[in-house]
């Protein structure tokens, strides 16, 4: 006999806490695609050279053997790379994860703030939580709304400040001194995390906003302009004070011997990243400069290695594009994304053929 539930009957499977329960999984359907534009990856991978290097230094290794606890060697080479203090960075496998972790620190039954549309990963990590989540609409041109982030890191909180810069999925970035006030505004009670995944693509720095200041911390990653996004390696770059406690909810040998190794093959040469960034912005200009003209879609301006398509009809122009097999993400149903897909920049013969497809339109 089935029963079914009733107001006296617990849920189904009700062990598992309302928070996670009512929280619907992370949205990702993977599509096969020749030419895939829809997670902001790197079109390249790490250099050959740089592969077999990272190859035979893994041969000599004990896999036998557990990793370095906290990674040391590879904080201090993060560190170096970022003139950083080594007690002040924290790794894990992703930024997600610490994106995961923060909001276990701060946002625990405490408020996480952030704005509209926003970086799907922090309001899941949220409500997964329970955690209040308050999200500030941008302004209509995407900037962050300074004054209303200000008035709820004065009057709001305690809890956990995500900006991120360039923004996603926007790919906006603000004046320095606009981040500034808002991160000012969080004063004790606030973690702030300023999330930089992208700024290898853009004019901007964090650090200089972060260094110095107990609370605040810089969010990066080598899945992006590192071209490492199969290994799996976020890092914080905050104080030592909140590095101590950050540190205590990441479990024990989290970063395996093959991401460490790899990304310390990577931290010795980072030559290549420089390089890398310099040809994707140079892509990234040519196709925004491209649709220009374009009589139907208009492309968004963008600091990210990515920008917005905004359409007439979202789910006609997806399908049209991978009907030309061209992957990209939807973000029409985001709020002030109306008709918007996200489009990554590829390789150049990939963005020659997404411009292509786009030139089929033309009513
Ligand atoms: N922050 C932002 C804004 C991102 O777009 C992403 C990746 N999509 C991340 C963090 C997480 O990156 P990862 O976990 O690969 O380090």
């Amino acid at each position: 006999m089935t029963t079914s539930p009733s107001p006296t009957q617990p849920a189904p499977l009700s062990g598992v806490r309302e928070a996670v329960r009512r929280t619907p999984a992370y949205p990702f359907t993977p599509i096969d695609a020749p030419i895939k534009l829809d997670q902001n990856e790197s079109a390249l991978d790490l250099p050959p050279e740089l592969r077999a290097l990272a190859l035979a230094r893994l041969a000599t290794q004990d896999w036998n053997r557990y990793p370095d606890l906290h990674a040391d060697t590879l904080r201090h080479k993060i560190a170096a790379f970022e003139d950083w203090d080594p007690e002040g960075v924290v790794v894990t496998p992703g930024s997600n994860v610490l994106i995961k972790l923060l909001t276990e620190l701060a946002g625990l039954h405490q408020t996480v703030l952030s704005v509209q549309p926003t970086f799907s990963v922090y309001t899941l990590e949220s409500s997964l939580l329970g955690a209040k989540t308050v999200l500030i609409p941008l302004n209509p041109d995407f900037s962050l709304p300074v004054e209303a982030l200000s008035a709820e890191l004065r009057g709001g909180g305690p809890g956990l400040l995500f900006v991120t810069q360039p923004h996603a999925p926007t790919g906006h970035l603000d004046a320095e001194a606009d981040v500034r006030a808002v991160l000012d505004a969080a004063g004790e009670g606030w973690v702030a995390v300023l999330d930089e995944a992208y700024h290898q693509f853009s004019s901007s720095d964090g650090r200089s906003l972060v260094r110095g200041r107990e609370n605040r911390l810089s969010l990066r990653t080598f899945s992006k302009a590192w071209g490492l996004a199969g290994l799996r390696l976020g890092y914080a770059l905050t104080s030592p004070a909140l590095a101590a406690h950050l540190q205590k909810l990441v479990s024990a040998f989290n970063v395996n011997i093959l991401t460490q190794t790899v990304a310390e093959v990577a931290l010795e040469h980072p030559g290549y990243v420089r390089e890398r960034a310099a040809q994707t912005i140079a892509e990234r200009d040519r196709v925004l400069a491209a649709l220009k003209q374009h009589p139907v879609y208009s492309a968004l301006p963008s600091q990210a290695n990515f920008f917005l398509l905004r359409t007439p009809d979202a789910d006609a122009a997806y399908q049209h594009l991978l009907s030309r097999g061209i992957l990209v993400r939807r973000q029409d149903k985001l709020p002030m994304l109306g008709g918007c897909l996200r489009v990554s920049i590829g390789a150049p013969h990939e963005n020659d053929a997404l411009l292509e497809a786009l030139a089929e339109i033309n009513a």
